[in-house]
């Protein structure tokens, strides 16, 4: 429709960021928000959120764009980032001395700034006192990791709720809520609190296809050590974040691995902040390769070459779970996620739950979490059906695709099921439902007049653990949701639907039962045949080199190697083999200011290399 504007932006997309096209959603949002509208953006991490706020930070003429972030480490590292492309983007935060703020509100002033990084808690004690003419120039509040408004989010923070005074106060300047958590309810408050009832919601695919998604079951202790190094081996070289549960496993592991001649390092909230940054800025400058972490770890990195998350534990639930592993491969390649999951996480992963503020919530969703990892079905549909996204086919990219347990026609049970849930009005738990299909005469049946249900006693032939496995795969499927916010009743998804009205069918595992602690020394061989890096087409010496070269001018120029270029762009460099200034300039992420800065080093690399192959 408005071709002049989308030019602009793609001319933008290729001279800062050395792109060629837009990726999934993200021009829709981005025009959207040039049209005044407010959105909610769903992504998965790594999924290009940034960009739908930058773009129109860039495009417009006089203005600015406001970016509220959390995470001062973040923040930082994106500015930095922006301005190795030449983006004028400055932040205000309490990190900065008070000349340097006043600095950028003169900057602001002279229209000079084209995003504007800043803590919620600053925005709101500052905004109030910016003159109409610096107010008057924002054209965008992108509210980043907006997730953290929901106290029924992982990540809740008091100060993201006084956010909704901005709406109040700019009713005319759009509003772009984004984050990688995408459950209804996050979605609902987000909306609710920001006060944008009308904001157009943009769901992007939750799927990392490029992350290899692996479960041990089982092992503990020493054998659990052993495949930890194991699989570090055939990773030697790359970058990999461990997680652990406690802030002491962390340092055992460190130790451990350090002994066995992995050079890794622990990394926990009780450190003190300046060790904290020197690992943060070691891993990302690729001189610290291995971190073992809590889950402090990771929230302000943003490295794209990170190669493999382990969890030596099963996470708390899988909200966090996604986003710790979403820090690997954020640059598209292929990458590795390994979970070990044993009888002792579950115990310490339930105190803790029965510990924390919110008991129920938490205890579903470590159960929720649980499922995932004794999951008989491909484990990426289990992912995105929690997330509400359907998925309905393997993904050959998971251990569970890779050996798969026996497989029959569910349909009818999942019939069953799904009536009985049905004659409930959706006003049953999935204890109730078993109860239900087993016909149970107990009292709140026999109160609530289920006894007289169709459904009622059908199922009367499975016992109710064979029910309660076949629900629990009913639901990875997504033939229905737990409400959290309403007594975890069951409710029916559109895809249930579907199946419940005979237009689908749906395969389950026959179910067996499983004794987690007998299974842990024959456990299939958790490696992948293939390494994390992909080198088809690639001159793997040309990359070596690449990579040397780009550490040693990230050194000499106090930035990270992943400033520079990231690992998808060295991989375009040692496929396409550029030799002159103009086949440099259209390699993936060389933009304008980075071709000039860089297409000399980097040529005569290849040249060079190529001179003597
Ligand atoms: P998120 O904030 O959603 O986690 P980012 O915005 O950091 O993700 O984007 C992840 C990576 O993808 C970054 O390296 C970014 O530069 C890259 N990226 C984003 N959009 C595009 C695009 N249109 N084309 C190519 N790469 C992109
Ligand atoms: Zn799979």
């Amino acid at each position: 429709m408005d071709m002049p504007r989308e030019e602009y932006a793609l001319a933008l997309l290729r001279s800062c960021y050395g792109y060629d096209s837009f990726r999934g959603q993200q021009w829709e949002i981005i025009s959207h928000t040039l049209d005044g509208g407010d959105s909610i953006v769903l992504m998965p991490t790594g999924g290009g959120k940034s960009l739908c706020y930058q773009i129109p930070g860039l495009m417009s003429e006089d203005g600015f764009a406001i970016v509220i972030s959390p995470l001062l480490a973040l923040m930082n590292d994106q500015i930095d980032a922006l301005q190795q492309n030449g983006v004028p983007a400055l932040a205000l935060n309490s990190e900065k001395s008070d000349t340097e703020n006043r600095q950028t509100v003169e900057l602001l002033m002279q229209g000079k700034v084209k995003l504007l990084y800043i803590s919620p808690e600053k925005l709101l004690s500052e905004i109030d006192r910016w003159s109409q003419g610096i107010t008057s120039r924002i054209c965008l509040f992108a509210v980043d990791e907006a997730h953290c408004i929901s106290q029924w989010g992982h990540d809740f923070r008091p100060e993201y709720t006084q956010l909704g005074a901005l709406k109040q106060r700019f009713p005319h300047v759009p509003v772009m809520a984004l984050t990688a958590t995408a459950d209804r309810i996050t979605r609902d408050d987000i909306a609710r609190q920001l006060r944008i009832p009308q904001a157009r919601l943009f769901i992007s695919s939750f799927d990392r296809p490029n992350i290899s998604l692996n479960v041990v079951q089982g092992s503990t202790g020493k054998q659990k050590f052993r495949q930890i190094v194991q699989f570090i081996n055939l990773h030697r070289g790359e970058s990999g974040i461990i997680y652990c549960l406690r802030r002491k496993d962390t340092e055992k592991m460190a130790a451990d691995l350090t002994r066995m001649g992995i050079k890794a390092e622990p990394f926990h909230a009780a450190m003190s902040v300046k060790e904290k940054q020197r690992v943060q800025r070691d891993f990302i400058n690729d001189d610290l390769k291995v971190v073992c972490a809590t889950i402090a770890f990771g929230m302000g990195i943003d490295k794209s070459n990170v190669r493999y998350v382990i969890h030596s534990n099963m996470p708390r639930n899988i909200e966090g779970y996604y986003q710790e592993i979403g820090r690997a491969g954020r640059d598209g390649l292929p990458a590795d996620a390994l979970m070990f999951y044993n009888y002792g996480d579950m115990v310490t992963l339930q105190f803790f739950a029965k510990q924390s503020g919110q008991v129920q919530v938490n205890m579903d969703k470590l159960r929720r979490m649980q499922q995932f990892a004794e999951s008989g079905v491909c484990r990426r549909r289990v992912l995105l059906n929690y997330f509400n996204e359907r998925f309905d086919h393997d993904c050959h990219n998971c251990d569970v695709c890779d050996n798969p347990p026996e497989r029959f026609d569910g349909t009818r049970l999942a019939q069953m099921a799904l009536s009985a849930i049905k004659r409930t009005d959706e006003q049953a738990g999935m204890y109730m439902v078993t109860d239900i299909l087993r016909g149970w005469r107990k009292a709140d049946i026999i109160d609530k007049g289920y006894d007289r249900l169709k459904t009622f006693g059908v199922g009367r032939y499975l016992t109710s653990g064979e029910w309660n496995a076949y629900l629990l795969q009913m639901l990875q499927l997504g033939l229905f949701e737990v409400a959290y916010d309403e007594n975890n009743h069951l409710k029916i998804t559109e895809f249930g639907n579907e199946v419940l009205y005979g237009r689908r069918t749906i395969e389950l595992n026959r179910f067996q039962r499983r004794d987690i602690k007998k299974r842990p020394a024959e456990q299939p061989a958790i490696m992948p045949d293939t390494p994390a890096t992909s080198t088809k087409q690639m001159d793997k010496a040309l990359f070596e080199r690449l990579r040397d070269l780009r550490k040693a001018i990230a050194t000499a120029s106090h930035i990270a190697p992943y400033m520079v270029f990231s690992d998808k762009s060295l991989t375009a460099m040692a496929i396409e083999k550029p030799t002159t200034q103009s086949e440099f300039a259209i390699i993936y992420g060389v933009g304008e200011m980075k071709c000039q800065k860089y297409w000399r080093p980097f040529t005569a690399t290849i040249r060079d290399h190529l001179a003597n192959h």
